[in-house]
């Protein structure tokens, strides 16, 4: 079975929506082929400060006020619907979801952003679930008056930490190094807050427990002292790895992080096949996924053969 439109995207967060909505107001049959639900890691966002027009907005207010202008403007949105196989040897390019069901197009956005890296902790996979999470914003209310962890010093963190703080009795900071990665507006909000502390040049070296998570096993790379903390949950917010292991099988040459590496019309190496947003490297922001997309569509727009 297949179905035929004038675009395929492939991932439903800010970039896969702005091109959803670029290329339905330019008038092109499009689909938005999303494995989980709209919004990409921007639905996790408690609070999102620097896109602009909005002083302040959650991730999930964001998402669906973009999902609903991408619909309003005629975007069929696919939801639980995978891409798990590509081919684009041909003008005409096929994606392809785990029951068999094609769709085709001679253009494809590929915009299936990153997904979180794991530590590689004793403990970490024993206790997913079970005190270790990826997740602030989804399992944090689960922690109401404990003590928790967030490893890691970037905007991730640091705005989990943040979120955290505020329904949890005692925030720890663990960061490898002595200064945090996060944008400075948010790293000063978190220093202001008593019931945060920050260990610094200090690395989570094995989580401990029973039925779920109790201590965290820590090790400070300066002093060299190792001790152990009581601790409910842990959130492992250590960075994000690229959603692209379906795309060097069929020629979309990637970078060795596993970006997708992209023209300056965000083409890749295939003619008709673009790379928008998180999937293409640094910067991750949700502006510049926007513009990605707007990028994207509008190339597309001149170089398509029309007939
Ligand atoms: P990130 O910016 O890559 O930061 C990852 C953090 O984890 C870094 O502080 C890093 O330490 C630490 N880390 C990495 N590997 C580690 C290890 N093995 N052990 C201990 N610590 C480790 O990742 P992110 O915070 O998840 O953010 C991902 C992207 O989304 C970034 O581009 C970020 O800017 C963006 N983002 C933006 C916002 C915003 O604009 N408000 C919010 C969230 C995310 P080092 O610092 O020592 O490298």
């Amino acid at each position: 079975m297949a179905e035929t439109y004038d675009i395929i995207i492939v991932g439903c967060g800010p970039a896969g929506m702005t091109a959803g909505i670029y290329a339905a107001r330019m008038g092109l049959k499009t689909v938005i082929l999303e494995s989980g639900i709209c919004g990409g890691r921007m639905i996790n966002a408690w609070e999102i400060e620097n896109y602009p027009g909005y002083e302040k907005i959650s991730g999930s207010e964001l998402t669906m006020k973009m999902k609903a202008q991408a619909e309003k403007a005629g975007v069929e949105i696919r939801e639980m619907t995978s891409a798990v196989e590509f081919k684009f040897s041909n003008p005409t390019k096929v994606v392809v979801t785990p029951d068999g069901e094609e769709f085709h197009a001679p253009a494809v956005i590929l915009a299936m952003g990153t997904s979180d890296l794991e530590l590689g902790v004793p403990g970490e996979t024993e206790y997913y679930g079970r005190g270790i999470s990826y997740c602030a914003t989804c399992d944090g209310p689960l922690y109401r008056g404990k003590t928790v962890f967030v490893i890691g010093g970037g905007n991730t963190a640091a705005m989990d930490a943040l979120f955290l703080a505020n329904i949890v009795e005692k925030v720890y900071l663990v960061h490898r190094r002595d200064k945090l990665r996060a944008e400075q507006a948010i790293a000063d909000r978190l220093m202001t807050l008593p019931n945060v502390e920050i260990l610094w040049n200090t690395s989570l070296e094995e989580v401990l427990g029973d039925q779920g998570v109790t201590s965290v096993k820590l090790h400070n790379k300066k002093t060299k002292k190792e001790w152990t903390l009581a601790a409910d949950g842990v959130f492992i917010a250590v960075g994000c790895k690229p959603n692209s292991s379906y795309c060097a099988p069929v020629g979309v040459n990637l970078d060795d992080r596993g970006n997708i590496i992209i023209d300056s019309h965000q083409q890749t190496n295939i003619a008709g096949v673009y790379a928008v947003g998180d999937i293409t490297g640094e910067p991750r922001q949700i502006v510049k996924a926007c513009g990605d997309a707007v990028k994207a569509v509008t190339h597309w727009l001149t170089v398509r053969p029309t007939e």
